[in-house]
């Protein structure tokens, strides 16, 4: 599982899905889902042997080879590339800066050669090469149409670097009614719109900072985004932009300060006699990596899509919960061994039934899922079968620690016939389901979503091991586990028969400004670590990081936040939002429950670093 999302499109199903699709004899799957077998599977693919099974780790291929022999040894149909179960692509598993990257600023003949790291970095998603032009500041580089506001209007960035306001016009948190920052915030928002102007290059610039904030530059390794947004994009210190703007008489804070009052533009273009000279140069680092693809064929050509991801985090990196055990082994038994054990499991059982089903089986062990869905995307647009013949895709992540006999169901908008089919389903099963609760994640059904096949998703929840080194094998609950597969190999057997479900598209709800790395709107640095498992109300911490503000305030592991100033806090949203509100160097009262008691603490807001 990669991000959190919220069950809104579980509550806006479609009224029309009552069809009777209960006519299908059930439970005629011969064989059940075995729990010894199916923890054996997790024990190996968890195993440190398989090193994390980050896209950058022999043990990565390890486990697809693991995944292939179990296929091979059931006589299922390879469906990889080739005639082989293998379809290999490649991914981009971090960035290196090369050595050649320069900015240099040429004033009335002058160079003056700028320094990396200290006074100018490039951010990991900048395009490569050497650009040189005049500079030209846009102040927010935004182009709101619906607040009314346009850096661009009647300006021409032709040919030109323009210096860009990181952030956005306090006028438009006001207007749009949003707790967080709008898409305008955004650093690729900014790029982007730069780009599409015709300007060179970006030069990004924090701009007035809150109290105590020092003008620190973004870390190149910390940022996340699109491979190359299409323009160079680098970030100078305020100061050295504020050297620029004086050779056109002006100053940075100064008109910074008339945008946020005002909410008008001052854009304007800086000296001929000013140039900058540009080179960005980065290295991508890469892996090739595979998905793992067995068919089980039916009597016609459509089919069932059966899928998992087995990849995981490797030793950590920017998706780790625990940042203090980099480099440890992060073991992902429950994500994902618990979903691809659960595919080989299917894999088994549905292989007795060759030759009876309706419709093919599609055995999908997908990678790159946790740099952000990527096998699946891959699989959807280099479809191995005919893609207008998938009928329906299960997709199983984090499925190894179901508490109190509950998992979580979504997905059941998306196809005509599928609440149906899951409740009936269900009344055979020992299992109660979730379908409003928070436990919807983005993981590879949505890319088959996004090609308007239906898809549901199955999911055991959050918890305090998640994407941590202690999300180990021995904690996975095998026998719960086999009665959800139990569960999804009727109704896959379900849909191998019954009649095929017409998509439904269910608007998906984005809470906050998507991915925080690339928008800059984080919010002070707190230090806390939410623990993922259910509480009540509030949010446990699950860790306080050592000398954090949340450390220093003397808040503890176990402790569970349920007010941050004004504002209550009942969920993690709750929290972030307040967070993001607010400013390094506020002083905020929060309250937290700690063994029953409300315990009250002065927590100092401090710099991200
Ligand atoms: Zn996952
Ligand atoms: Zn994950």
């Amino acid at each position: 599982m990669t991000e959190l999302m919220p069950p809104k499109f579980l509550r806006t199903l479609p009224a029309l899905a009552l069809i009777a699709v209960l006519a299908w004899p059930a439970g005629a799957v011969s064989e059940k889902a075995d729990a010894d077998r199916y923890r054996g599977h997790v024990k190996v693919l968890a195993a440190d042997r398989m090193e994390g099974r980050g896209a950058e780790t022999k043990g990565l291929a390890r486990a697809g080879r693991y995944i292939e022999r179990e296929f091979q040894r059931l006589g299922l149909k390879p469906m990889g590339e080739n005639g082989t179960y293998e379809q290999s692509f490649l991914v981009t598993t971090g960035a290196r800066l090369r050595p050649q990257n320069s900015l240099v600023v040429t004033r009335n003949g002058a160079r003056h050669q700028l320094k990396l790291r200290e006074d100018y970095i490039p951010l990991s998603f900048s395009s490569v090469g050497s650009v040189s032009g005049p500079l030209a500041f846009v102040g927010y580089g935004a182009s709101a149409e619906e607040f009314g506001y346009d850096d661009y209007t009647h300006f021409d960035v032709k040919d030109k670097v323009v210096v860009v306001l990181r952030r956005e016009p306090p006028a438009f948190h006001e207007k749009s009614g949003r707790q967080g920052p709008t898409h305008h915030a955004h650093l690729i928002t900014k790029a982007i719109n730069a780009r599409n102007r015709g300007a060179k290059a970006v030069i990004l610039v924090n701009g007035n900072l809150g109290k105590g904030e020092q003008d620190l530059l973004l870390r190149f390794e910390r940022l996340a985004g699109p491979e190359d947004v299409g323009i160079p994009i680098v970030q100078v210190k305020n100061a050295v932009a504020d050297s620029w703007l004086e050779a056109a008489g002006a100053s940075l804070s100064q008109l910074q300060r008339e945008i946020d009052e005002k909410s008008e533009p001052r854009s304007r273009s800086l000296p001929d006699s000013l140039q900058v000279s540009l080179r960005v140069e980065i290295e991508k680092l890469r892996s090739r990596v595979h998905n793992v693809l067995a068919y089980l064929p039916g009597k016609s050509e459509e089919y069932v899509v059966l899928g998992a991801h087995y990849d995981h985090l490797g030793r950590g990196g920017a998706n780790s919960l625990a940042p203090s055990q980099t480099g440890q082994i992060h073991h992902g038994a429950d994500d994902n061994a618990s979903g691809t054990a659960g595919l080989l499991e299917l894999a088994r059982v549905f292989s007795v039934e060759r030759g009876k089903l309706e419709r093919g089986i599609l055995f999908a062990a997908f990678a790159g899922e946790e740099l952000g869905l990527l096998g699946s995307a891959h699989w959807v647009k280099h479809p191995t079968l005919p893609l207008d013949k998938a009928v329906a895709m299960l997709n199983m992540d984090m499925i190894g620690r179901i508490r109190d006999g509950k998992v979580y169901v979504g997905g059941v908008g998306t196809g005509s016939n599928l609440r149906p089919l899951v409740e009936a389903a269900l009344r055979r099963h020992r299992l109660t389901v979730d379908y409003s609760s928070s436990g919807y994640a983005a993981s590879d059904h949505t890319s088959f979503i996004t090609q308007r096949i239906p898809a549901l998703f199955f999911f055991s929840g959050l918890h305090s091991d998640y994407h941590k080194p202690s999300d180990t094998w021995e904690k996975i609950d095998a026998p719960a586990a086999a009665n959800l597969l139990d569960l999804v190999a009727d109704i896959t057997e379900q849909l191998a028969a019954a009649e095929r479900p017409q998509f439904v598209k269910v608007e998906a709800e984005t809470r906050g400004a998507g991915s925080p790395s690339a928008s800059g709107g984080y919010g002070p640095y707190f230090g806390s670590i939410p623990d993922f498992g259910e509480v009540e109300t509030g949010v446990r911490f699950a860790d306080v990081r050592p000398g954090s503000p949340a450390a220093k305030a003397g808040l503890l592991p176990g402790d569970i936040l349920i007010q941050f100033g004004e504002t209550p806090v009942k969920n993690l949203y709750d929290f972030t939002y307040a967070l993001r509100r607010s400013k390094v160097g506020d002083v905020v009262e929060v309250k937290v429950l700690r063994g029953g008691q409300t315990v009250s603490a002065r927590v100092t807001l401090e710099q991200r670093r």
